[in-house]
């Protein structure tokens, strides 16, 4: 659907602007979609429990059919009618970090549409810390489907100007509100299996999960993207490449031959991404996207990082390689993706 204007709401305090977010919620009580503001990225949300509003959010980002979206709750109490099985480890795991930057997998139940998980027999579920995103659910009262607010491909907004450049007129209404704290998305764990297993990394580490469950499993879809590093031109083009449009390229090594390398192939349109403080040494455009030893901040800043690199008309991108511990690892994921897997060992 094409809308003529999309319209953009403040919503930067959940009680200031409750009128505000009373109208987002009547847009998706009605069926349609609301673009909204979380603690890891921009949502954009429908009702979960409507089929044809679900299937508009793949429609407004480009989605495959086949990439499941995560549920939003208020509340425990909002969930259980949702999912079956919500077992001793999901508690566990919801008393630990809930509400928060983490999305927990369970059996889906019988209330829930197909198309919201692409037709899997589970659900990804998530009960935000944000207050407009929790505002909104309790004024819908509703669960909401919200996958990251982007066109499919491009990186996930952090700012909603970000979500303002990929989805005016595809949506409905957009809440302009803060940037997001995390910046990532959320850290995916399923408790489908016999053992807990990381699906995607995030602002919830793998130590604070297992301090909670005790050994989980890495997917390997993980697991992957950092042990391949060690292969320059992986085989990128099986991954999405959803980051800038001109190629990223990870060197693996220390900055001083970070420096020497661009130094080496310098060429027009070359953009680096280095962490904070190192520009200034380089002899060539470049992106800061936060402290060498601060994977918190470089979380918050990568996709916005991403972003720019395109509006400096790229033509080619060199990273710096993120440490990958703790929230180190959900970074370097992202990157990894973002460069098709295409890392160079200095
Ligand atoms: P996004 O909302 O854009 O962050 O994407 C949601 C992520 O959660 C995607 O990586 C999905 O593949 C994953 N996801 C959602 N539901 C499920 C599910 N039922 N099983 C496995 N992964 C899921
Ligand atoms: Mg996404």
């Amino acid at each position: 659907m094409i809308f003529i204007k999309t319209v953009v709401l403040d919503a930067f305090d959940a009680k200031k602007d409750i009128e505000n977010i009373r109208l987002a919620a009547e847009v998706i009580k009605n069926g349609g979609l609301v673009a909204f503001p979380t603690e890891t990225v921009y949502g954009l949300g429908a009702n979960a429990l409507d089929e044809s509003a679900v299937k508009e959010i793949f429609v407004a980002k480009g989605r495959p059919q086949d990439n499941p979206l995560i549920v939003h709750v208020d509340s425990i109490e909002m969930m259980m009618p949702l999912v079956c099985g919500f077992d001793k480890r999901a508690k566990a795991l919801a008393d630990a970090f809930w509400p928060g930057p983490l999305t927990i997998i369970m059996k889906r139940s019988e209330r829930v549409p197909n198309v919201v998980s692409a037709g899997l027999e589970t659900l990804a579920i998530r009960l935000p810390s944000d207050e407009i995103a929790r505002a909104l659910i309790t004024e819908a009262g509703l669960p909401i489907a919200a996958p990251s607010a982007n066109l499919s491909g491009s990186p996930s907004p952090t700012c909603a100007q970000h979500v303002v450049k990929d989805l005016s007129v595809r949506v409905e209404m957009i809440l302009n509100s803060h940037s997001c704290s995390v910046g990532v998305e959320s850290t995916v764990i399923s408790l489908v299996g016999e053992k807990p297993r990381l699906l995607r990394p995030g602002f919830v580490t793998v130590e604070e999960l297992e301090s909670v469950l005790g050994e989980i499993e890495i997917d390997k879809a993980v697991f992957n993207s950092i042990a391949n590093d060690a292969v320059v031109n992986a085989p990128g083009m099986k991954y999405k490449h959803y980051a800038p449009k001109a190629p990223v390229k990870i060197l693996k090594g220390s900055f001083e031959a970070f420096k020497e390398y661009l130094e080496k192939n310098k060429c027009d349109g070359m953009v680096a991404m280095c962490f904070s403080g190192e520009g200034c040494e380089l002899s060539v455009p470049f992106i800061e996207f936060g402290a060498e030893d601060n994977s918190k901040e470089q979380a918050t800043r990568l996709f916005d990082a991403l972003r720019q690199v395109d509006e400096m008309s790229a033509k080619i991108v060199y990273a710096r390689c993120p440490n990958q511990n703790g929230v180190g690892l959900a970074v370097t994921n992202r990157l990894f993706k973002a460069a098709g897997f295409e890392v160079i060992k200095l």
